[in-house]
């Protein structure tokens, strides 16, 4: 059986606040708790959920671009917390990174080309005529002409701006890309082409991918599985297919009773959630979805659901399932 390319062991963020000028600790936000999931190579993993329930930290622990508070991120069955500073530098060519704002994710002073190029020179790959020969072919990848190398990154649509930080991400021959939110800041209109984009390079070039948004159709498009983030935990986990065919956690429920239906003749009944998400500073008792679940019970207040398989493959924390 093949080996999960990154998996995260009971992973959790916390972080401490304190009040200004203080050290005195004043609370602490619960930004992760106890997160697990294993993603296979040349999968896309589809992790969704509202602004602010923990997704684009997972991705960040995950890849070790901030220390968990416990837990474990493993890349390829090794502990990323064993490794030293050349392993690391490795695995940062192996892992990289799509941001949602490519603006703010390229220097606007420097050119595109300079820009794609600097992620060779840090891992001192090729002669400058190599790595200027591999800049071209990355912008060429990326759908961008040759001549765009000497443009500068205000001189582009936020799709080409996209393209090129998909260019950059390509540069160091990655095996996982975390793509965090990577076309919500774009138009309509741009999306799909950018979607198709890094459809077709996860073909061409085997690429795994940890795919963060908030946009249920996005996901569908893109994923073969999907977990779904609340308050820092994950609430569910199921293969893309039976996920829409038919979510088994309320909050799932909502969510996708909220996507738009591109089928024109069906319909969707709507699930309004009433009350606000809850702090992750004092996240509540039980089920933290319980003050917004409309098929609550006395249980979900008290006694916090386990994330539990109910079928192979699909897991589910809701009291409603748990004698599955
Ligand atoms: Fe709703 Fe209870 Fe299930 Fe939580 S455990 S999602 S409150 S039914």
């Amino acid at each position: 059986m093949t080996d999960p390319i990154i998996a995260a062991e009971n992973l959790t963020k916390h972080y401490m606040l304190t009040s200004a000028g203080f050290s005195s600790r004043t609370g602490v936000v619960h930004a992760l708790e106890k997160v697990s999931l294993a993603i296979m190579p040349g999968e896309v993993f589809g992790l969704v959920g509202e602004s602010g329930c923990g997704k684009s930290t997972l991705g960040r622990v995950l890849l070790r671009l901030e220390e968990p508070t416990s837990g474990k991120s493993i890349f390829e069955g090794e502990d990323l917390a064993g490794f030293g500073p050349e392993r690391l530098k490795k695995f940062r060519r192996q892992a990289q990174i799509i941001y949602q704002d490519p603006y703010s994710a390229l220097n606007p002073r420097k050119r595109v080309g300079k820009t794609i190029e600097e992620a060779l020179e840090i891992h001192k790959i090729g002669t400058p005529a190599e790595r200027a020969q591999r800049v071209t072919e990355l912008l060429s990848t990326v759908g961008l002409r040759p001549e765009h190398a000497k443009r500068y990154p205000h001189e582009f649509s936020g799709g080409q701006r996209q393209r090129i930080v998909i260019a950059r991400a390509l540069a160091l021959n990655p095996r996982l890309i975390l793509a965090d939110e990577p076309v919500s800041a774009l138009d309509v209109s741009i999306q799909a082409q950018v979607i198709n984009l890094l459809e077709k390079l996860k073909a061409d070039f085997g690429l795994t991918y940890l795919f963060i948004s908030h946009d249920l159709s996005v996901v569908e498009h893109m994923a073969d599985r999907v977990g779904v983030m609340y308050l820092g935990r994950m609430v569910e986990l199921a293969d893309k297919k039976d996920f829409y065919a038919e979510a088994l956690h309320p909050y799932s429920q909502a969510l996708l009773s909220a996507a738009p239906v591109p089928d024109p003749t069906k319909e969707r009944s709507r699930i309004i959630l009433t009350g606000d998400v809850p702090s992750p500073i004092n996240p509540p008792p039980g089920c933290a979805f319980h003050p917004r679940c409309p098929r609550a019970m006395d249980i979900c207040r008290e006694k916090r659901p386990e994330l539990k398989e109910i079928q192979k493959g699909r897991r589910v924390s809701c009291h409603l399932h748990s004698n599955s």
